[in-house]
């Protein structure tokens, strides 16, 4: 019930009740402990943050000097059309502008295809372990999530498909998946495609797919299929994580209707110069996958060392099983300077997920994690 007294503002209050079904039983999510903070509380001066799956490279120096160049014109909105940006995504990926969606990260992304297209009548399906944000907009939509039990931690596409119901308007598959890093194959996806009815929107979130690109292609799938979005970010191998933006890739039609629901100035426009200049840096790009792909080896043989087991990952973190309750594993890594993920809140409390860092930082994670867990 809304409860509003006009003449004594002090006792205006909006009680549970007046929020929009499914409001009240969404968990917040959980971001990273920022460094500041944890300054702040334990006095330490040298912290590693490994907690939110951020370049360690930062980010190409021509998006940096694409910022600077914007500055003298931060009294102006963004151009609302993000046209310079979307004709580079067009030009590098091989897909008409009409087809491109930008979204404030890929968050506002999955957001606007929640909005757009599932209501209260609705259900939405996805993962167990999956990214947590599919079940958010699923709730704060008001419709029902349906989650798939994982195959060995990992989309079990098989059964995925057969949870599809008539009511069923979106599929959220996360290639590779956060926190799991687990991925699946162009065979298992091309059978899914064909399984699905085309009345379901399938959203591909492919947010870390520049770190192992040989996988498959999957945006050849989508002039076969017109369900079919893909969702990518700037934010992690492009290392533009605080700018916010993220980008759709699908029909025509399919983008002109979340371009309806859009903030029409949902990228600002240091994110959209940064991205367009991001897209250029190859270089960029493969410096930071040579150094995810040593950081990932250099994280396995450490694992080997302590003993302990990981779920393989083609992403810019690893999943590992600390084989004890894993807050307690990251709190005492805080303690220590290091901060990771607990992944309790997707299901794997004896797990930690820790991003990977720098040669040095990566060392130093290792050594903590030998310290805490007393090996
Ligand atoms: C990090 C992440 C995103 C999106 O991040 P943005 O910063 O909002 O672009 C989307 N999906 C997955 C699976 C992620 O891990």
């Amino acid at each position: 019930m809304l409860t509003l007294d006009a003449n004594n503002n002090t006792q205006a209050s909006l009680s549970l009740q007046a929020a929009n079904q499914g409001i009240t039983n969404i968990a917040p999510y959980q971001t990273g402990k920022p460094i500041d903070e944890l300054k702040r509380e334990l006095g330490l001066d040298d912290i590693i943050k490994l907690a939110s799956n951020e370049n360690p490279l930062g980010c190409s120096p021509l998006a940096k000097q694409a910022m600077q160049d914007e500055l003298a014109e931060v009294g102006r909105y963004p151009d609302g059309s993000g046209y310079t940006l979307k004709a580079t995504i067009a030009r590098t990926f091989n897909v008409a502008m009409p087809q491109i969606t930008l979204g404030n990260g890929s968050n506002d992304i999955l957001e606007l295809v929640a909005r757009t297209f599932v209501s209260t009548d609705h259900s939405v399906v996805y993962s167990q372990h999956a990214f947590a944000i599919y079940a958010l907009v699923t709730q704060a939509v008001g419709a029902t999530g349906i989650e798939v039990p994982a195959k060995d931690f990992g989309h079990d596409l098989v059964a995925i498909a057969k949870a599809v119901r008539a009511d069923t308007r979106v599929v959220f598959l996360a290639n590779p998946n956060n926190p799991t890093g687990t991925w699946f194959e162009e065979a298992e996806f091309t059978t899914f495609m064909q399984s699905v009815s085309k009345s379901v929107l399938v959203v591909l979130d492919e947010a870390y797919v520049e770190y192992f690109p040989d996988n498959f292609d999957s945006l050849k799938f989508l002039k076969q299929y017109p369900n079919l979005l893909i969702s990518r970010t700037f934010s992690k191998a492009y290392g533009l994580a605080s700018l916010r933006v993220g980008f759709a890739l699908a029909t025509a039609e399919v983008t002109d209707l979340l371009n309806r629901v859009r903030q029409p100035f949902n990228v600002n426009s240091f994110a959209l110069a940064a991205a367009n200049a991001a897209l250029g840096d190859t270089d960029f790009l493969a410096q930071t996958r040579a150094l995810n792909h040593a950081g990932m080896a250099q994280l396995e043989a450490g694992c080997t060392t302590l003993g302990l087991t990981w779920i393989p990952s083609r992403a810019n973190f690893l999943s590992i099983h600390v084989e004890r309750n894993g807050a307690q594993v990251f709190q005492d890594l805080l303690k220590l300077g290091v901060i990771v993920r607990p992944i309790g809140g997707y299901g794997l409390p004896d797990y930690i997920r820790v991003s990977i860092g720098t040669a040095e930082e990566n060392q130093r994670f290792l050594q903590a994690l030998a310290q805490v867990l007393g090996r």
